[in-house]
């Protein structure tokens, strides 16, 4: 197995990725755009293409953005209707895993920017019966909340003819370097369907379960080609215009408008992803089971290429966290009303066999792991020096805060006193 020279990523990343003769790889080296690019040319790139939307739909909206109570955003809605001028309609898919940090920070937000929303909130019981059916035809957690977030941003586009969807990042540019920023490349069906879904659209689902019907995935098909196009419905990425930084992103909305953070599981990222009990939990285990790296490995690389942690602190840092047990995964069987060797029964099915092999003791054992790998390459030729530090903020919770024992399956419309 291959890992990259610089960063900590191995051949079987599952959006694919290539090496060059350095041994560095194809996410590093479109990392290194972020230091090249002229970032004000981009901009002003970004600023021509914002003009083109304003007061195209007729509603009073210029765009769309698609947020949560966390992962930038904050960020978004900030440039686009602070820094930009536009009038974004924001709409949100509610994952039902909530934090109360995580409905805090949604219902401060719409109130700090005097911006409309949409939610869009599935009955739980559909949303159990999908989890089950995706857990064991794939392994996964969380089919509901990605195909939800996804598509429903682009329901509202086409029924309200608002036709802008302003996305953050994309995932595939950042962490494998699937394209240039100067591709531009934009939201597709394809992509949505190839890497968010696993391959799996609500109608391979609705295909291969015997429990699903057609009414139960309504909120997760797609719209019709034509029903897009007659609206002209496209979705850009802003980290394609501006030099996308997360960790300086929210450190400057903490500032700006108080954002909360809160450590997390199984990284020491507190910015991301605070608004949901699972995600860097038992979703994040289940990553790690399956493909033998967690989001510790995508944070500690994330922070390794911006120059803020050596290669040897980012491996630290992953073999600190890579094995934490998940503390929601109690609350998450309970919630679903299956046992813990029917789950772990269904992820042992969706192990990657290029990492994980059962030893004859039933045990599973990682065959290759970035904790045992010898760089290949000298690191002073291939990996540049760090140059700030990596301190993540914890923030105070705006009012008394309550444990989590619960899942909060619906939306809270209001803010504590
Ligand atoms: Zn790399």
């Amino acid at each position: 197995m291959q890992f990259c020279s610089r960063c900590l990523y191995s051949a079987n990343h599952p959006l694919n990725i290539t090496f060059d003769a350095d041994g560095v790889c194809s996410g590093c080296r479109i990392h290194e755009e972020k230091d090249s690019l002229d970032w004000s040319g981009r901009r002003r790139t970004l600023a021509q293409l914002l003009e083109r939307y304003r007061n195209k739909s007729g509603g009073g909206y210029d765009c769309i953005i698609p947020v949560g109570g966390a992962r930038d955003s904050y960020f978004i809605v900030h440039t686009i209707k602070q820094e930009f001028g536009l009038n974004p309609l924001l709409v949100s898919y509610n994952r039902h895993y909530n934090t109360r940090r995580g409905h805090r920070n949604l219902a401060y937000l719409r109130t700090l920017f005097d911006a409309d929303i949409y939610t869009q909130v599935v009955q739980p019981q559909i949303v159990k019966k999908i989890t089950r059916e995706t857990l064991r035809l794939r392994g996964s957690m969380y089919w509901h909340v990605l195909a939800g977030q996804t598509v429903w941003p682009v329901h509202v586009a086409v029924r309200y003819k608002i036709p802008l969807i302003i996305w953050g990042h994309h995932q595939g540019l950042d962490q494998v370097g699937m394209f240039s920023h100067l591709d531009e490349v934009e939201m597709t069906r394809k992509y949505r369907k190839d890497h968010d879904l696993m391959g799996l659209e609500a109608e391979d689902l609705l295909a291969q379960s015997d429990e699903l019907s057609v009414p139960d995935l309504q909120a997760y098909y797609y719209p019709h080609d034509k029903e897009i196009s007659k609206v002209g419905v496209r979705g850009i990425y802003l980290g394609n215009y501006i030099r996308w930084d997360t960790k300086a992103q929210h450190e400057k909305m903490i500032n700006l408008y108080g954002y909360e953070t809160a450590p997390q599981q199984r990284t020491f990222d507190t910015y991301n992803d605070v608004d949901c009990q699972h995600y860097s939990g038992l979703h994040d285990y289940i990553k790690f089971l399956k493909w033998g790296y967690g989001r510790i490995v995508d944070h500690a690389i994330r922070e390794l290429r911006f120059r803020r942690l050596t290669r040897e602190q980012a491996i630290e840092l992953v073999r600190r966290y890579q094995q934490v047990m998940p503390a929601d995964l109690p609350m998450f069987l309970e919630w679903l009303g299956i046992d813990e060797a029917t789950l772990f029964g269904w992820i042992d099915r969706h192990r990657d066999p290029r990492v994980w092999e059962r030893q004859s003791s039933g045990e599973w054992r990682l065959k290759h792991s970035i904790l045992e790998v010898t760089p290949s390459h000298d690191q002073r030729k291939v990996a540049p020096g760090v140059i700030d530090p990596c301190e993540f903020l914890v923030t105070r919770p705006r009012i008394k805060d309550e444990p989590e024992r619960r899942a909060i399956l619906v939306d809270r419309g209001y803010v504590d006193a």
